[in-house]
């Protein structure tokens, strides 16, 4: 076997440090993770990750293609782990998409959200005048995926260790460099990856990061086996997401900008359930599906703080955060940490290998 390359720390155990650290383990470095939340803990509203639905249906627009980029090759990763792993906890599944906004024109058209994902989704139509319920002004259809992330984190936590990855527990740091002293083990390692989510507000710190809230209800409804979101203006949307190896259903949606409210909201819970259902009256089993939200059987309430940054996700390499040891940080995922998850690891990867080549040629 050859012997491993560089010593790299990666913190954080989210979606984006996990995927991060894989890649980094693929690529031959010795990687361990260091992280105050790891998947499996009991929930927290700092740690973001267990708590998305989630699907990947990209949000990119061509005011950032790098976020296309990344979505399009998260989806083919995604489909090709689909394909080929018996055991990973994603799915195709179909997706309506429904706009209450008329179809833009010209360029306009060509780089909006719809738009730049026909570009990668093999089967994407438009849908037809008469397939859109009351309302809705255009739309779509095309196979998305769903990723179940109760059972997906702990799939890239077997993943990562299976590879050889060691993963660590600490508390909540004050500066990168504690990252550092949390192992003997650690006191040497030649990089750290930043993947800590909103954690980055404080720690880097970074005054662009800001918590988007997002409140949920979930629903136990395993017939439901298919996505629909629909968009609205200001920014107002409502999205059923199955979650097919836990039999239940995300009903959402809400993004409260700069909201750190950890509690759920019950008059805010009774409007997503009332939209979705009128959106899609097969929430209720057939034999209700003339009823009302009361008979949503109703697993639980949620609320995520999805970890936003101000100009997208920072991936970049930092030379002054500690001394004599490189920081490629990568953070700042907002609502769209799981499916560009594969295309942010590589190009993180690909700023580890320039970072470290840089400092060998000063030696
Ligand atoms: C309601 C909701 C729905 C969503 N739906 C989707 C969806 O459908 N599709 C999609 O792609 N995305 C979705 N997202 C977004 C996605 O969940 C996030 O982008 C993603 O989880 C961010 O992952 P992360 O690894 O960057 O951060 P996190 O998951 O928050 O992980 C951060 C890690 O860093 C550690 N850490 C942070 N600070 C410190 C510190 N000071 N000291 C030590 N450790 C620290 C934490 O303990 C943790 O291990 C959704 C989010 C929400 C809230």
């Amino acid at each position: 076997m050859a012997p491993a390359k560089e010593h790299v720390v990666v913190l954080g155990a989210g979606v984006v440090g996990l995927s991060t650290a894989i890649r980094l383990l693929q690529a031959g470095y010795a990687v361990d993770i260091v992280a105050r939340d790891h998947p499996g803990d009991e929930l927290t509203v700092a740690f973001t990750s267990p708590w998305a639905a989630a699907h990947h249906v990209s949000v990119a627009t061509g005011a950032d293609m790098r976020l296309h980029v990344f979505d399009a090759r998260t989806f083919k990763v995604m489909s090709d782990m689909i394909r080929n792993e018996n055991d990973v906890p994603m799915f195709f599944t179909p997706q309506l998409e429904y706009r209450e906004q008329p179809r833009a024109t010209g360029a306009e058209d060509e780089l909006s959200q719809l738009s730049l994902m026909s570009r990668y989704h093999p089967d994407f139509r438009w849908l037809e005048p008469h397939e859109l319920p009351e309302g809705i002004q255009h739309g779509a259809s095309f196979t998305a995926i769903l990723i179940d992330t109760p059972h997906y984190l702990p799939w890239l936590v077997q993943r990562f260790t299976e590879l050889g990855g060691r993963l660590h527990r600490c508390g909540t740091l004050n500066s990168l460099r504690d990252a550092l002293a949390v192992h003997p083990s650690l006191l040497n390692v030649q990089l750290l990856v930043n993947c800590t989510g909103l954690g980055a507000k404080a720690l880097v710190p970074d005054d662009k990061v800001f918590p988007t809230r997002g409140q949920l209800v979930i629903v136990c409804a395993p017939w439901v086996k298919k996505g629909v979101t629909r968009l609205g203006p200001n920014g107002v949307y409502d999205y059923v997401i199955p979650r097919p190896k836990s039999g239940t259903v995300v009903l959402g949606g809400c993004a409260e900008r700069n909201s750190w409210d950890p509690k759920p909201r019950p008059e805010l819970a009774r409007r997503i359930k009332e939209r979705c259902l009128a959106m899609m009256p097969e929430l209720l089993p057939p034999e209700k599906r003339a009823g009302t939200i009361d008979d949503l059987d109703v697993v639980g309430d949620a609320v995520g703080l999805r970890p936003t940054r101000e100009g997208g996700v920072r991936l970049e390499v930092d030379y002054t955060a500690i001394p004599g040891v490189p920081v490629v940080h990568n953070y700042g995922h907002g609502g769209y940490g799981y499916q560009s998850s594969w295309g942010s690891a590589e190009a993180a990867v690909e700023l580890v290998e320039e970072a470290l080549s840089s400092a060998k040629s000063k030696l």
